[in-house]
């Protein structure tokens, strides 16, 4: 067995005194406050040793990676139907572009862009009694942690700002693929972006990916099948146009957010996530990705 603690710690030596951190994301004005020197590594096998360094038990905005807990819950809810409203293909094409959105008809290419997160908020509202309670109760079911929040300040933030996924939503709506109100679906969404989580709680989250369906707290939320197929979106989607580049660096299913963390797993053996804010020239966290790098070289484990 690899030396799991020894291996992060030198991860972490070489990311504080990386040069380049990265660019924090300023265009959801709440975010670019954030200190870019925060690093934190949380990683969970499956026998249930965890190991973590850094700032693995400090809070950060979710964001993007809260997509990936979206689609199992409206997976969960309404199963193979989703595929009618939403492609699997990657896009490679950042996550809030729209060309493609228009010349295929309102049919986004994957649940992981935005406006394929935004058709899923959607089918969520109309499928949930009450949507944002639900779905926060969703998350910290998962995670066994009832301290989980939505932070409103950083919801209200991104929804000053979120012309481009107004401009998604309306799109959508013009190609009669959202069924609610604009401002309504929006509205959740920006919610389940503000989400904050610590690695460790995330690493806890996504569990149930990497264990066919079934949680921590033994309960199945996802068949076998439905499982694999989000390892497989989150393979080929995750990273937007930098999903072949996280496959050829990392070789894990994974998903980012541009509050800089990102959840990776490998089926049957761990999942881990890392938190760095300083994002690349993609929205992806720039050490994020290299800790990652460095992680599966070191251990030899990647679904390659
Ligand atoms: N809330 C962000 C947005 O919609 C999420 C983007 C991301 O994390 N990549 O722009």
């Amino acid at each position: 067995m690899p030396d799991f603690q020894g291996i992060l710690e030198s991860i972490y030596q070489d990311a504080i005194k990386a040069n380049d951190k990265g660019t924090v994301a300023t265009y959801i004005p709440e975010l670019a406050h954030i200190d870019k020197n925060n690093f934190g590594i949380h990683l969970r096998t499956f026998d249930g040793n965890e190991y973590g360094i850094g700032d693995y038990n400090k809070p950060f905005s979710i964001q993007s990676i809260s997509k990936v807990l979206a689609l199992s819950k409206a997976m969960a809810l309404v199963s193979e139907t989703i595929w009618n409203r939403v492609d699997v293909e990657p896009s490679g094409h950042p996550f809030n572009q729209l060309a493609l959105l228009e010349i295929e008809n309102g049919i986004p290419r994957n649940p992981l862009i935005n406006s394929g997160a935004i058709v899923i908020a959607d089918i969520l509202i109309s499928n949930l009694k009450n949507p944002k309670e639900d779905f926060l109760s969703y998350v910290r079911d998962l995670t066994g942690d009832d301290t989980i929040n939505y932070n409103k300040t950083v919801a209200h933030s991104e929804k000053m700002t979120g012309f481009k996924n107004y401009a998604a939503a309306n799109l959508l709506k013009s190609f009669k693929n959202l069924k609610n109100p604009v401002e309504e679906v929006l509205d959740f969404y920006f919610h389940q972006c503000s989400i904050e989580m610590t690695c460790s709680q995330l690493t806890k989250a996504f569990y149930f990916l990497s264990n066919k369906g079934t949680c921590l707290l033994n309960k199945t939320r996802l068949t076998k099948t439905q499982a694999k197929r989000i390892n497989a979106i989150m393979l080929t989607c995750g990273f937007y146009d930098e999903a072949g580049e996280f496959a050829f660096e990392v070789g894990l299913p994974g998903k980012s957010g541009v509050g800089g963390g990102i959840v990776a797993l490998l089926p049957d053996h761990f999942v881990i996530t890392t938190w760095s804010p300083g994002l690349n020239k993609k929205g992806n966290s720039k050490l994020g990705m290299l800790a990652l790098e460095q992680f599966t070289t070191k251990t030899k484990l990647s679904v390659f």
